[in-house]
């Protein structure tokens, strides 16, 4: 039975298929709509008659219960398709909406999405906020997706306050996974050239300058591309994710929501931004 060093005890759940028939691609968080330690979220999901569970609970105390084995198929997002693939959470929040996290158990998260990605050979976690492109993404060797309960049921479920704070937390999640652990990135990566893109607007999806995606695709005019021709993108471990963590920053800053940020942050972030209006 497979789980987490983090988990601090188990109590296994008699709510699961058994063994997963999926390889682990996905990463499930769900809110538990009330506020409670691990240890009860165990004993909500020991219970039969519950017909429901999940491979961790995460407790306004800290605490991490293990409930199914990683390789098992919990009970937890009201779809079999979805369950099979991925790791399922249930994380301690508020009762009402927005289903706020409890800070502690929001970080725990963060931290086992981060050893379950190191554990699976995981790089990148990526976070589509449209279910449609989320369900129909093929998820590549070194990716993990988030998936969202809501998409497959009608609820709220994990709720508008994780929701609003995904993009920040996938953010942080990846930049702790690539320090930690800087494997190769996928290779032979190619975006198709829309009329429009520029290869800076292009750089910014990716992460990387407009010179530097010239340099690798061997381009002597930056300012030349064309639509529907391909250009390369470099392996993931040249660069982190700067300039994607630059449009981030500045997009708290102009909704008046620098809160978390440091000045030194801010600062770094409107540099690369004026480099890129002079290049
Ligand atoms: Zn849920």
């Amino acid at each position: 039975m497979t789980f987490s060093n983090l988990t601090d005890f188990t109590n296994i759940s008699p709510n699961t298929s058994g063994q997963r028939t999926q390889p682990i691609i996905y990463n499930i968080p769900h809110c538990t709509a009330v506020s409670i330690p691990a240890k009860r979220i165990g004993e909500i999901f020991e219970k039969p008659s519950r017909n429901a569970s999940c491979q961790y609970g995460l407790g306004n105390d800290g605490l991490i219960v293990g409930v199914c084995p990683e390789e098992w198929r919990s009970w937890c997002t009201s779809s079999n398709w979805v369950d099979q693939r991925g790791i399922t959470f249930e994380i301690s929040s508020s009762n009402k909406a927005p289903y706020e996290l409890d800070k502690v158990a929001f970080e725990n998260w963060k931290k086992l999405s981060v050893d379950i990605m190191r554990r699976y050979g995981k790089t990148r976690l990526l976070y589509f906020p449209d279910a449609a492109t989320a369900k129909a993404y093929k998820v590549k060797d070194n990716e993990m997706v988030i998936m969202l309960h809501r998409w497959f049921v009608s609820k709220a479920c994990p709720g508008d306050w994780l929701v609003q704070r995904l993009p920040e937390a996938v953010a942080e999640i990846n930049a702790r996974v690539q320090e930690i652990a800087p494997v190769q990135a996928p290779e032979g990566e190619e975006y198709t050239i829309k009329s429009g893109d520029t290869l800076t607007k292009i750089g910014i999806m990716y992460g990387f300058t407009a010179d530097e995606l010239a340099a690798y695709n061997g381009l002597s005019d930056k300012n030349k591309i064309r639509a529907e021709k391909t250009i390369k993108i470099p392996p993931r471990n040249i660069q982190p994710m700067t300039a994607s963590r630059a449009i981030e920053i500045l997009q708290k800053v102009k909704d008046g929501q620098p809160g978390g940020l440091t000045v030194t942050e801010i600062n770094e972030a409107f540099d690369m931004a004026i480099e890129k209006l002079k290049s």
